[in-house]
């Protein structure tokens, strides 16, 4: 199990080191900004959306290892999946970090590596940092500009 924890440890940190996906997306139609001020937190995400499917998404910003890791794994996570499954997998996500109960049904798409995160439950400052991300990403798709606060 500390294998396991430490390989999660390690996922986290080179992601929050080395993001993915990172800087501005020229075609974007969809932007949101994200901001956690109890850890200091800021980020912009940048999304290009076609006929319901998520084609590119970006995002930049500075904040800690854990905000900047979930920003980095989500774009990787969310590329290329309908608008539809990104909220089944937010569902899933914002369940596997809280402890509470998934709603999201059986066709819900894999968390896969994104269940590194699942630490985060026992830290509830950390969930705001692991989510910011997810909450910014929601509110693009739904409203396109804008900022999230998670105060
Ligand atoms: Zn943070």
């Amino acid at each position: 199990m500390s294998d396991l924890r430490s390989l999660y440890q390690e996922l986290i940190l080179d992601h929050g080191k080395s993001p993915r996906n990172f800087g501005k997306l020229a075609d974007a139609n969809r932007r949101a900004s994200g901001n956690n001020p109890l850890c200091g937190d800021k980020l912009t995400l940048y999304l290009r959306v076609e006929d319901d499917v998520v084609r590119d998404v970006r995002f930049e910003g500075s904040g800690c290892a854990i905000s900047t890791a979930s920003a980095s794994m989500l774009t990787q996570a969310i590329k290329g999946r309908t608008t539809q499954a990104v909220a089944a997998l937010f569902d899933r996500f914002h369940a596997l970090v809280t402890g509470g109960e998934s709603t999201s049904g059986a066709d819900a798409p894999e968390l896969g590596k994104l269940e590194v995160f699942a630490g985060v439950r026992e830290f509830p400052v950390r969930v705001k940092c692991a989510t910011l991300v997810w909450h910014t990403l929601v509110h693009a798709l739904e409203h396109d500009g804008g900022e999230v606060t998670t105060e």
